[in-house]
C-alpha cells in the first residue's frame, strides 16, 4: 500500500459506494441512443451484480423478491459495458431492429 498522505482535511476513503440515482431524470433520457441492447439469460445469471456495479447509468438492479436482475430500457444507452463485464456470459448484445419495441421503430422515441 502506498505511503501517500492526503493533505489534512482532504482525506478520502480508498473505496466508495456510489448510490444509484434516487430519481430518474426524464429530461435526460438516454435509451434512444441505443443501437444494441444487452439481453439477459436468467438461466446463466449468477446474480454477481457486476452489471449493476459497472453500468455507468445505473440501468441494472436486483429485484430481491424475484431474484432477478432488472434492466432499465429508458436509460440504457447501449454501451454494452455490462455485457463485457459479465463473468457468466449471461448478457448478449442484440440489435434494436430485432425488437418490436426497438428504439429505431418508435415514432416518438420516449
Ligand atoms: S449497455 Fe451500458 S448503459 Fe446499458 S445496461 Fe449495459 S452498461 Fe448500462
Ligand atoms: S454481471 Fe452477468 S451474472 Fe452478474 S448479475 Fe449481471 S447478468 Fe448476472
Amino acid at each position: 500500500m502506498s505511503d501517500f498522505k492526503f493533505p489534512e482535511g482532504k482525506e478520502v476513503p480508498r473505496g466508495a459506494v456510489l448510490p444509484a440515482p434516487v430519481k430518474e431524470n426524464r429530461m435526460m433520457i438516454t435509451g434512444n441512443w441505443r443501437t444494441d441492447r444487452p439481453v439477459i439469460d436468467h438461466e446463466k445469471c449468477t446474480l454477481c451484480l457486476n452489471c449493476f456495479i459497472y453500468c455507468p447509468d445505473a440501468c441494472w438492479h436486483l429485484d430481491e423478491e424475484e431474484e432477478k436482475m432488472v434492466w432499465n430500457a429508458d436509460f440504457c444507452k447501449g454501451c454494452l459495458i455490462c455485457a463485457v463485464e459479465c463473468p457468466a456470459f449471461a448478457l448478449t448484445a442484440v440489435n434494436e431492429l430485432e425488437f418490436e419495441d426497438g428504439v429505431v421503430r418508435l415514432e416518438k422515441p420516449f
